[in-house]
């Protein structure tokens, strides 16, 4: 017993060593990408097998043959990135698919394998977890992916997902957020700030107000859908010039797209898509509904650059092929940042999306 007291102080003692060492009393200010620019400062550049390393929606390595493997990583942490007093375990599991798919949709790619990693508390049912996989099931199958891996460990408190996806492309019609032009037309693959919306009604406990009024934006947000298909047609098309998906909200995502291609966009505050619906719950929530579009993050749309003529032809085309609506919303100029337009001024909105570490 007397033994157990000793090291329990010896522990004790070493960990607050540690914690005085590593942990400051007065942290340092870490943005999100002050950590990624730290990491990769750090690490040399890959070889020659490497197309792409940190910095886009996915890693790009040479496969044989004209293919190009993409592979992506991204983590849901529980209180963070979802809250279990809403999200359904099989939306969960769908989105904790969505969001990856997401990332080779960003790339033009064609997704195939999965990995899951799950860090679970002592807490979590049986139950939970079937609706989960099922969920994850569902949303892999969906795409033709299969599972074929992952790890599982106890976590103190909360559950943390993590999920890889690899795919594949053709090398030449792999799409990067670094090659937009000046004179490109800036676009968007469906509304936005509608998952925004959704979240901050499920905070608010509303969320099937009025007989489903506000369904629609609930859904974006508990369970979005990757636009892989649109990626695969877009990349065909050979007049989109770079791409990502809306995770942060558009005036950080763009404001990237912008930063890794050298040049500056300016987006037409009237041509933003902002459904009714989000409209709706803007004025019912009394936030901005463009604060909503801009600002807001978890869209999963497709955002992309492209050549300015034979528009038309490519709205027809997705029209046609995938019954589905794309949006220009501005146009890509030379210099820097990301200015909106609005009816009596034109301001700078780079980065004022979302930031883990702001
Ligand atoms: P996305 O929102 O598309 O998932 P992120 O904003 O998370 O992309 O990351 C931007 C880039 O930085 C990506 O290329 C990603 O692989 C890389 N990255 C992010 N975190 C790390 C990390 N901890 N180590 C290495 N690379 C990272
Ligand atoms: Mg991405």
């Amino acid at each position: 017993m007397e033994l157990k007291g000793w090291r329990g102080c010896c522990r004790l003692a070493a960990v607050t060593i540690f914690k005085l060492k590593y942990f400051a009393m007065t942290p340092e200010k870490f943005s999100e990408i002050n950590l990624i620019n730290r990491i990769r400062d750090r690490f040399p550049l890959p070889g020659q097998d490497v197309i792409k390393g940190i910095g886009d929606d996915c890693a790009v390595f040479l496969m044989s043959g004209s293919k190009a493997g993409l592979i992506t990583t991204d983590t849901l942490v529980d209180s963070v990135h979802f809250d279990l007093s809403w999200h359904p375990p099989e939306k969960l599991g769908r989105k904790a698919a969505a969001v990856n798919l997401s990332d080779i949709a960003a790339m033009g790619g064609i997704p195939s394998f999965a990995l899951l990693s799950l860090a679970l508390p002592e807490s979590v049912e049986g139950k939970w977890l079937d609706e989960f996989f099922k969920g994850f099931h569902e949303m892999l199958q969906a795409h033709g992916v299969s599972l074929v891996g992952g790890d599982t460990v106890k976590s103190p408190e909360g559950i943390i997902l993590s999920v890889t996806v690899v795919g594949e492309a053709e090398q030449n019609s792999v799409i990067y957020r670094s090659s937009a032009r000046e004179d490109d037309l800036v676009w968007v693959g469906g509304p936005l700030g509608e998952a925004a919306a959704g979240l901050l009604l499920c905070r608010r406990k509303i969320p099937e107000d009025n007989n489903g009024r506000f369904q629609q934006l609930v859904n974006a947000h508990l369970d979005p859908e990757p636009q892989v298909n649109l990626g695969r047609l877009l990349s065909s098309t050979g007049q989109v010039h770079a791409m990502m998906d809306l995770s942060d909200g558009l005036a950080t995502d763009l404001a990237h797209l912008c930063q890794a291609s050298n040049v500056a966009a300016e987006i037409d505050a009237s041509q933003l898509p902002i459904s009714d619906a989000a409209r709706d719950a803007a004025d019912f929530l009394q936030v901005s509904p463009l604060d909503l579009a801009l600002r807001g993050g978890e869209d999963y749309k497709l955002l992309f650059t492209a050549s300015s003529d034979k528009s038309e032809l490519l709205t027809r085309q997705i029209m046609k092929e995938l019954n589905q609506e794309i949006y220009c919303i501005g146009k890509i100029s030379p210099g820097q940042g990301v200015f909106l337009r609005t009816a009596d001024q034109t301001i700078d909105i780079s980065f004022q999306g979302y930031d883990h570490f702001a």
